[in-house]
């Protein structure tokens, strides 16, 4: 058997898995970690295929890429990119409804109070105010504009951040390619043991070609098996299909009819929704449900049926469960990506966890792992923070189920009549009564994404901020007007989304200028 000793010093830092996961791990990794303290190596077995799909994202991508000083248009044209400032929901609360939920803000704060309440205010009191008015990005969408969003502060048009849909198998390609020129070793090979130490810790890798892999400490990004959290370390999976319980996707791409708009579209159907994601060369569909109320049979039919062009792939059909092992730091192991759970893609969530993953390790990444006691105090913060990652995107995920409307399948009334954690049913209380929001810093889904779904699913607060009644009604409405115009204003403004892409992408390197927005509710992780 052929032994590949690790030194003392540089620590060896195994990451099992050759997916976006595994490849996003070893290029922040090999960027953002002392280089002549860690040695960095990748093992990925050709015999298990990547997931691949993971084609919408979130606009903190832009800043990970930023961090490792990819350049955009290169990362565009690389991924076959194009711009997203949304998601459409359609049919969720009821079938014919739809509504956009932004990467931005709803106006401004009136006399520092949040823009919904003065929203809230003016509807309580008969007026019929789209609250799409207000928001730029909605509206951007709805016109299919795109520009991006200006560095003053002051104006309407810093109001939004953006983020991309890309062709995922691209995508880790790149990152591969980037990994490897910042000196990663890319082992081939399928782990077929693993050797631990007297107290759990992994200590090696034995692969099917007789390669053993020492290392100090190991990245599980192997997918939805956990060949190491859960099938070695064997970390209790905590389940919450109770709430979430679409437990397939068939993701089937197609040709494009007509130019890419610069939002995702989820449609609700029978017993799941329907995702259609524009790139530049091609539409990427798919459908999730569940299969206790419907049969893939139907939901591969409603796919086909739904696309637009012509299919341009057989369907590919996966199997997942909502939930996340209990902890995803666990001895000398971190898991990031599929292996540390899932939630279903509705809000383009899972790239966002494993870049925030990847970050955090990051900042709390172990100088000593021989040190267990080190390892387990570090392991708690890192489990911490994800924790509350994880809990905030499940409860709002839950939130576009158990707020519909609907009654007409029995998938719609299992979700209208589902029980729902106590943490959600308070925030959802909160709304009702008074329009507050639950307030934090940091993570996902800020005040502006809870407002979205809260009142795009028909949840209009009983009551409003106190102190907008200090505000003359004649002044209030006047302030919203303007706010109003100058949303109007600002996206006629704005060049039509393909058109901005295609001479972005065309343009040279040094005619490349465009501003960016500070980004206060997509902060960098
Ligand atoms: C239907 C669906 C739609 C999705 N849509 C989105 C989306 O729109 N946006 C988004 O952000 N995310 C989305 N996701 C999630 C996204 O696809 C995943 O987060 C992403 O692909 C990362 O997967 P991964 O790298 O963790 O695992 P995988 O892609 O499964 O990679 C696992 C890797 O581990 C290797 N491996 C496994 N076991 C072994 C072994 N024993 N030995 C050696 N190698 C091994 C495999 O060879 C592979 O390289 C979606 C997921 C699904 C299922």
């Amino acid at each position: 058997m052929a032994t590949i000793t690790s030194k003392q010093s540089p620590k060896k830092v195994i990451i099992l898995g050759g997916g976006i996961a595994g490849w996003m791990t070893a290029a922040a990794f090999s960027k953002l970690l002392p280089e002549d303290q860690y040695d960095i190596s990748l093992i990925e077995s050709k015999q298990i295929t990547r997931v691949g799909v993971g084609e919408a994202t979130l606009p903190h991508l832009r800043f990970f890429n930023e961090r490792l000083g990819i350049d955009e248009a290169d990362f565009m044209k690389k991924t076959k990119a194009t711009f997203k400032v949304g998601i459409e929901f359609s049919n969720w609360q009821k079938k014919g409804a739809s509504f956009i939920h932004p990467f931005g803000e709803y106006g401004q704060p009136i006399n520092k109070v949040d823009f919904h309440h003065a929203w809230t205010k003016q509807r309580l009191n008969g007026a019929k105010h789209s609250l799409d008015d207000y928001s730029l990005p909605v509206m951007a969408s709805l016109h299919s504009k795109f520009n991006f969003p200006s560095s003053h502060l002051d104006s309407i048009s810093s109001s939004y951040a953006y983020s991309y849909h890309i062709d995922a198998g691209q995508y880790a390609k790149f990152l591969e390619e980037f990994s490897e020129a910042n000196g990663v070793d890319h082992i081939e090979g399928k782990v077929n043991q693993v050797n631990q130490g007297e107290q759990g810790h992994i200590k090696s890798l034995l692969l099917d070609n007789g390669l053993q892999i020492n290392g100090d400490f190991f990245v599980d990004c192997s997918g939805f098996n956990g060949k190491l959290i859960s099938q070695t370390l064997d970390v209790e999976f905590e389940d919450w299909t109770h709430w979430l319980p679409c437990n397939t996707g068939i993701a089937l791409p197609s040709d494009h009819t007509e130019n890419p708009v610069p939002y995702t579209k989820a449609i609700a159907q029978d017993a799941g929704w329907l995702w259609r994601i524009p790139l530049q060369h091609r539409l990427g569909n798919g459908h999730v449900f569940c299969d206790q109320f419907t049969t893939a049979e139907k939901a591969t039919d409603d796919l086909v049926k739904s696309l637009l062009g012509k299919p341009l792939a057989d369907p590919v059909s996966y199997k997942f469960g909502a939930g996340k092992p209990k902890k995803s730091w666990y001895k000398n192991c971190v898991a990031i990506g599929l292996a540390s759970g899932f939630l279903e893609p509705l809000e383009s969530t899972t790239l966002y966890l494993i870049q925030s993953s990847i970050m955090k390790l990051i900042e709390v990444f172990p100088e000593n792992t021989n040190d267990f006691e080190e390892l387990d105090i570090k392991a708690y913060e890192y489990n911490r923070c994800l924790d509350n990652e994880m809990l905030r995107i499940r409860d709002f995920l839950i939130l576009h189920y158990c707020t519909t409307e609907r009654t007409d399948t029995e998938f719609w009334r299992y979700c209208k009549n589902m029980s729902i954690p106590d943490s959600l049913t308070e925030k959802i209380e909160l709304f009702k009564e008074f329009g507050c929001l639950d307030t934090y810093q940091h993570g996902l889904f800020r005040q502006p994404s809870w407002v979205a779904v809260y009142l795009g699913q028909g949840i209009i607060p009983k009551s409003y901020d106190p102190r907008i009644d200090l505000i003359d009604n004649d002044e209030l409405q006047q302030k919203m007007a303007t706010i109003k115009n100058q949303v109007g204003e600002a996206v006629q403004a704005m060049p039509a989304h393909h058109d901005l892409l295609i001479k972005y992408l065309n343009k040279s390197p040094q005619n490349r200028t465009k501003a960016s927005a500070s980004m206060s509710l997509y902060g960098r992780t």
